[in-house]
């Protein structure tokens, strides 16, 4: 029923990783590659592996923000930046990309510190980063305006235009990801930002910020204030120089935001939590179903907000996937995130443990089948067995609510009927995966399904050139394509009197 549990190896990082730990992290404010919180506060930073503090990290206030904000506006109205061709542009995004490739090392293993990601994932996350870049990097130069068909003797234009300075809030769970998704398209349209990561995992973020600075990024295009939420977020929510808000977190902050930031007549852009409905047919490839669920609902202990974690089983084949889904998570290496071999790594702080636990608890009193882990393994860091409730109901809390850990609920059906209806009685719109090899069922019920994305024979797959995001609660934007850097613009119409 359990998982095994893997020796602490050696936790030794290259020497960039432990000098970059070993300062105390400032922010990076216009040409201040590296400089101290107004009030020189800082805030610690745990490793959740060791409880241990990792090292301390400036804490921003308002004032920051102004001073970041005004750095970001300079920098749009700069020579280097404004008045940079759209070429340009594009090769910083280059340069970026292949820097973020040359410091893998480097910037996985911040990741896997800071917050608990097993390495191989945060490798995973840190190429995919690269081609983040490198997809937005072709935008600048395709960013075409229009000509229009106005009615005589006018000439009608439209051009892009760049929003101004951009104010974006990242969550701690994809944290360098996340930053890319904001910080690709808004350069690519010419834009300037103002970035705020998650306390508990800003260090990729800062170590990006420095990549950036050494290709030769103008001052003031990426700034990044670190510090609280409710300070450094809410005051770049409420500037008033700052055009856009891109939000990625969970739904009652990122209401709150969308609130707040619509009071200053802001373009606000919320990408919140999930509740992936994960339905199986019987006609489905099983095996492949028991890998890609597993490994969508397993990544970074289950803190992935499509992660898989309301997998609906048909009636034939219920015991069969039961059984196989314990099987595949059983086998699963729980350990240090640093070592290659772990599969499962702790979960990001004290709070999200006690959190999680509080779940499984829940879950027992509700009634689901505890079929696989449940335990808290017996030593240092915030580890949670991966666990598997079976026979669980749409009502129940664990399937409604956002766990935001390594627990899977999964639920018998019947009927199409019955499994679109459950699918869509959700707080969440974000995405769903469908596992059949009946295409024309896997097409029609992707229609059905109230999602923003759908999967089929897959599940948790992003690409840069697919836009994704929720519907209603879970958000009210893209990320990623044509539509977010689109998001990153406005229009001008300009009109022209040819007769005069
Ligand atoms: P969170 O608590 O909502 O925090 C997200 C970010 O907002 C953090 O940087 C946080 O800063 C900041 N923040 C908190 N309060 C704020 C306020 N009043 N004003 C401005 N900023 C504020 O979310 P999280 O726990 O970090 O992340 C997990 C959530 O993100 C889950 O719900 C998950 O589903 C969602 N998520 C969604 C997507 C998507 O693409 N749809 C992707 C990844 C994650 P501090 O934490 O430093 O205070
Ligand atoms: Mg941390």
């Amino acid at each position: 029923m359990s998982s095994t549990t893997t020796a602490q190896t050696l936790r030794s990082v290259s020497p960039a990783t432990q000098k970059f730990l070993e300062n105390t992290q400032g922010l990076r404010i216009g040409a201040g590659t590296d400089r101290e919180a107004e009030q020189g506060a800082t805030f610690a930073s745990i490793d959740p592996t060791t409880e241990t503090i990792l090292g301390s990290i400036a804490s921003g206030s308002s004032k920051d923000v102004d001073a970041a904000v005004a750095a970001a506006s300079a920098a749009l109205g700069s020579a280097s930046w404004g008045g940079a061709s759209a070429a340009t542009r594009a090769k910083y995004l280059f340069d970026l990309a292949d820097a973020v490739e040359d410091h893998v090392d480097q910037l996985s293993e911040l990741e896997t510190l800071d917050m608990g990601k097993p390495i191989s994932q945060s490798r995973e996350d840190v190429l995919a980063v690269a081609t983040v870049f490198r997809y937005y990097g072709g935008w600048p130069t395709k960013l075409e305006g229009s000509v229009n068909p106005v009615r005589q003797p006018y000439l009608g234009l439209t051009q892009l235009e760049p929003l101004g300075v951009c104010g974006a809030i990242t969550p701690w769970n994809f944290p360098i990801v996340m930053a890319s998704h904001k910080i690709g398209p808004a350069l690519a349209a010419g834009n300037t930002i103002v970035l705020k990561p998650a306390e508990v995992s800003s260090y990729s973020t800062l170590y990006l910020a420095d990549l950036a600075r050494a290709v030769g990024l103008p001052a003031g295009v990426l700034n990044i204030v670190t510090g609280p939420g409710r300070s450094v977020g809410q005051a770049l929510v409420e500037h008033p120089d700052v055009a856009k808000i891109s939000f990625t977190g969970s739904t009652p902050v990122g209401r709150g935001i969308l609130e707040a930031g619509s009071r200053h007549m802001k373009k606000v852009n919320v990408e919140l939590g999930g509740k992936t409905a994960n339905i199986v047919f019987p006609d489905a490839d099983i095996d492949a179903v028991v890998r890609g669920s597993a490994e969508a609902m397993w990544e970074n202990a289950g803190q992935v907000c499509v992660a898989p974690t309301r997998m609906f089983v048909h009636d034939d084949i219920y015991d069969e996937v039961v059984r196989l889904m314990g099987q595949q998570t059983a086998a699963l290496q729980i350990g240090d995130p640093l070592n290659p071999a772990t599969d499962i790594g702790p979960v990001v702080s004290s709070r999200q443990y006690g959190s999680v636990k509080e779940y499984i608890d829940i879950a027992l009193n509700e009634g689901a089948r505890l079929t696989t882990g449940g335990r808290l393994p017996e030593r240092t860091g915030y580890f949670v067995e991966p666990t598997i409730f079976a026979d669980v109901n749409n009502n129940m809390r664990i399937a409604r609510e956002e766990v935001f850990g390594p627990v899977l609920s999964i639920l018998p059906f019947n009927s199409e009927e019955e499994v679109v209806q459950m699918a869509n009685e959700s707080a969440y719109d974000l995405s769903a995966a469908i596992w059949t090899r009946d295409i024309s069922r896997a097409l029609t019920l992707s229609r059905r399904i109230h999602a923003g994305t759908v999967w089929v024979n897959t599940s948790g797959r992003l690409d840069p050139a697919q836009s994704f995001g929720g519907y209603s609660k879970s958000g009210n934007s893209r990320e990623l394509g044509r539509e977010s850097v689109m998001s990153y613009t406005r229009s001008k119409a300009v009109m022209l009197d040819l007769s005069v």
